[in-house]
């Protein structure tokens, strides 16, 4: 597998200050300012800018953003943006519906890297939840051993404009904006730290999609002082953490990024993790029979989180060609759970969806060279943006 030379000796110490070229969708509204006034231009202006690039288009929420459409932002300032941070957009590769629902988009970037988002309904249409799991990087540099995003290695860090646009594109398919958006796609959100958070603050801003940071979630694989360093930023998003283990030896066969953070580590960190009232850190637990599923991983698992206010998601293994892992008995699952139920500790079984789309947890694997996902481009066609 290809790797950054950053993940072998000691200069993984800063892996997460990468600072990708930026794009005009991925300045916040203050950087935005700053640019308008450097064309001379009045305060005003940048809000029509921001609202050019991200508010609803001439449909509402949902609808297309023709970045050449009509606009009250004057042709010479679009023009004179354009130049200091050329617009890179992702194109629609190809779209597949799972029978649950759960749509998997593909997508290419400027350059050419594949990457992947799900657009996922709630199992229960009553509740109206639509959650949106977007890729971060294309590829993945950590080499989680169940994953199938791993098995690509790292390609590169997406820049915020390119998260951005993965909603915008959901948003469009879908009509509404989602209620959740999570950072469980392709890559590690803590390993690209700054286009991570400014994609969240476009997300959240009121004259874009005006997503709230409650519904906002960051997964991570154990990116220790990228822990440290989202704790910083204020309106904070949820955190997630992948587990998946209870020991060291079986966390460091399974995510080598343990050797570099372990499990005492990591924890140490969700402990410091400054938590809003009433708010809890979700451990996620890919559950792999015969490998992390006994009564002992149950029983050892409430004690590692003991003083955390968290709350357990089990992910029953979403099968990956290739890969020597399989899914425990639903009976399996429920044991698990209910060891963990009564250690009090609020505990979910989640429900895979989208596997027969190879949209699930852990089967994003979009690959450049890999012919097309089933495309279904003739519900995108009328935005004008699939073509
Ligand atoms: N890098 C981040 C986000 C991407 S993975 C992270 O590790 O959290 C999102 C979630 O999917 C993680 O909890 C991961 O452990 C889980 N996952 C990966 N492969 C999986 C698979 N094949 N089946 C089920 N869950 C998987």
């Amino acid at each position: 597998m290809r790797r950054p030379s950053w993940l072998s000796g000691r200069r993984c110490a800063d892996p997460w200050l990468y600072l990708p070229p930026l794009d005009l969708r991925s300045l916040t509204i203050e950087e935005l300012r700053e640019c308008v006034a450097r064309q001379g231009e009045p305060p005003f202006r940048a809000e029509q800018v921001f609202r050019w690039l991200h508010g609803p288009g001439p449909g509402g929420v949902g609808s297309v953003r023709a970045l050449d459409a009509v606009s009250n932002v004057p042709r010479s300032l679009r023009e004179a943006l354009l130049a200091e941070a050329p617009l890179q957009p992702i194109r629609l590769d190809g779209a597949v519906t799972a029978a649950d629902g759960t749509r998997k988009f593909r997508f290419r970037t400027h350059d050419g890297c594949a990457i992947e988002s799900v657009l996922i309904p709630d199992d229960k249409p009553e509740r109206a939840k639509l959650t949106l799991c977007l890729s971060c990087q294309a590829g993945c540099a950590w080499g989680c051993t169940f994953c199938a995003t791993a098995t690509l290695g790292f390609g590169r860090h997406l820049s915020a404009g390119e998260m951005v646009e993965q909603l915008y594109w959901g948003m469009e398919s879908a009509g509404c904006k989602p209620s959740n958006v999570v950072f469980m796609g392709m890559g590690e959100p803590l390993h690209n730290l700054d286009p991570v958070e400014r994609a969240l603050r476009i997300f959240e801003h009121p004259w874009g999609a005006g997503l709230s940071p409650r519904r906002l979630t960051i997964s991570t694989a154990g990116v220790v002082p990228g822990i440290d360093a989202l704790a910083k930023i204020q309106p904070a998003p949820n955190l997630a953490i992948s587990l998946n283990a209870t020991t060291d030896e079986v966390r460091d066969r399974l995510m080598p990024i343990n050797r570099h953070w372990n499990i005492a580590a990591l924890l140490a960190a969700a402990r410091r993790f400054p938590l809003a009232h009433h708010r809890r850190i979700t451990f996620e637990y890919v559950l792999l029979a015969g490998v992390n599923d006994s009564d002992m991983d149950a029983a050892r698992l409430p004690r590692l989180l003991r003083g955390i206010p968290s709350k357990v998601n089990i992910i029953p293994y979403n099968p990956v060609p290739g890969l020597p892992f399989e899914r425990p008995s639903a009976q399996r699952a429920l044991a698990f759970q209910n060891a963990i139920r009564l250690a009090d500790i609020p505990v979910y079984i989640r429900t895979s969806r989208g596997s027969d789309a190879a949209a699930a947890c852990g089967q994003l694997a979009a690959r450049a060279d890999e012919p097309l996902l089933p495309c279904e481009l003739a519900a995108l066609a009328k935005t004008g943006r699939a073509s």
